[in-house]
């Protein structure tokens, strides 16, 4: 690992400021993910910005009727808030899916949505990657993909978020909201955050140089019967080769975001139109463009089953 400096935050202004100030500098939260990146020096930053003292860490209700959860509510913490269990269980479910329970006892809510992804070429350093080295090519397209992306992906990068839980923040509509150096504050529809990898997949985001995750808000309950499939290579303490959130009323109309296919959580509204027909007829929406590889091409098929399973299990 290289050496580093290491300050605590005081605020979120002074945090953002601080990392505004150091291109080298990055925030640590849970550092989960971050701690990982560094001793493989895939990233090196020269400064860490310690936010946990911050008070981030509640769950507030809001004026319209949904809840604020600050950047440094731990996961296991809002997977188990009552009022997320009731109201949101695919958030739940999601986070629950996740990673063990050591590991999200420390991962944070803002260092969830940014943990990187787990294409295994990004992890090898000996390997070219434009995610990790822009411009140096990408060793996942004609190599081993079986993890890999199907939609979304590029020329540069067929790369896939990992996060279970943004998943569930997709299908629900969340926003994340931001502090900048300059202390304005902007909120950020899920939707938006994480960018598809194009010619840059470096940049994973939307985030501009220091702007800091104060929260993430979720709106008010929409109902209906919230589930969360993931399918892995393993029962647990594996990543979703392709994850369905949804929630699904009664009447078959509802929502859904797929995990595990794309640099993003994977939302087309105008599929969801199709879900009263069935799996088949809303997946190929979903999935109208994909452009899989011969090593992931079930994941096709994957998500159309995996989906019918789900919708199957909210009927029942
Ligand atoms: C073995 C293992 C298995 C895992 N399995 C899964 C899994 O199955 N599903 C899954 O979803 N996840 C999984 N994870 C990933 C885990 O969920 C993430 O590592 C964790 O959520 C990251 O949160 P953190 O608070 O530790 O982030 P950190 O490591 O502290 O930070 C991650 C990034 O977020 C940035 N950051 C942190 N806070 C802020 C903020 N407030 N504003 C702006 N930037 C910020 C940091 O600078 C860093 O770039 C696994 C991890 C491990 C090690
Ligand atoms: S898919 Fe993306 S992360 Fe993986 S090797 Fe290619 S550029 Fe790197």
């Amino acid at each position: 690992m290289r050496a580093f400096t290491y300050e605590r935050a005081a605020s979120p202004v002074q945090a953002a400021a601080a990392a505004a100030a150091n291109p080298d500098a990055k925030f640590i939260a849970g550092g989960t993910n971050l701690l990982d990146l560094m001793k493989l020096e895939i990233e090196t930053p020269t400064h860490l910005i310690d936010v946990n003292g911050l008070g981030l860490d509640t769950i507030e209700a809001t004026s319209e009727g949904g809840l604020r959860v600050g950047a440094l509510v731990r996961n296991t913490d809002l997977a188990a808030d009552e009022r997320v269990r009731r109201n949101y269980g695919v958030l739940s479910r999601a986070i629950l899916a996740g990673a063990s329970g050591q590991l999200r006892n420390r991962a944070t809510t803002a260092g969830n949505l940014l943990q990187r992804t787990r294409c295994p070429y990004f992890y090898d350093t000996a390997q070219p990657c434009n995610k990790r080295q822009p411009g140096s090519g990408c060793s996942a397209i004609g190599g081993f993909s079986r993890q890999l992306g199907i939609v979304g992906t590029s020329e540069a990068c067929i790369a896939t978020n990992p996060s279970d839980m943004a998943v569930g923040l997709r299908v629900l509509d969340a926003t994340v909201e931001t502090m900048k150096p300059d202390a304005t504050t902007r909120r950020i529809a899920i939707a938006e955050f994480h960018r598809l990898p194009g010619d840059t997949p470096h940049i994973e985001t939307v985030l501009e140089r220091g702007e800091f995750i104060t929260a993430v808000t979720l709106p008010s309950p929409v109902g209906g019967k919230h589930l969360y499939r993931k399918v892995r290579d393993r029962a647990s303490y594996a990543f979703a080769l392709v994850s369905v959130a949804a929630v699904i009323q009664q009447d078959g109309t509802g929502r859904v975001a797929i995990g595990g296919v794309a640099h993003k959580p994977w939302r087309v509204e105008a599929a969801e139109a199709e879900l009263p027909r069935g799996a088949k007829a809303a997946s190929e929406r979903l999935l109208d463009g994909a452009k899989p590889s011969h090593e992931n091409a079930f994941k096709v098929t994957l998500v159309e089953r995996t989906l019918g399973s789900v919708l199957e299990e909210a009927r029942s």
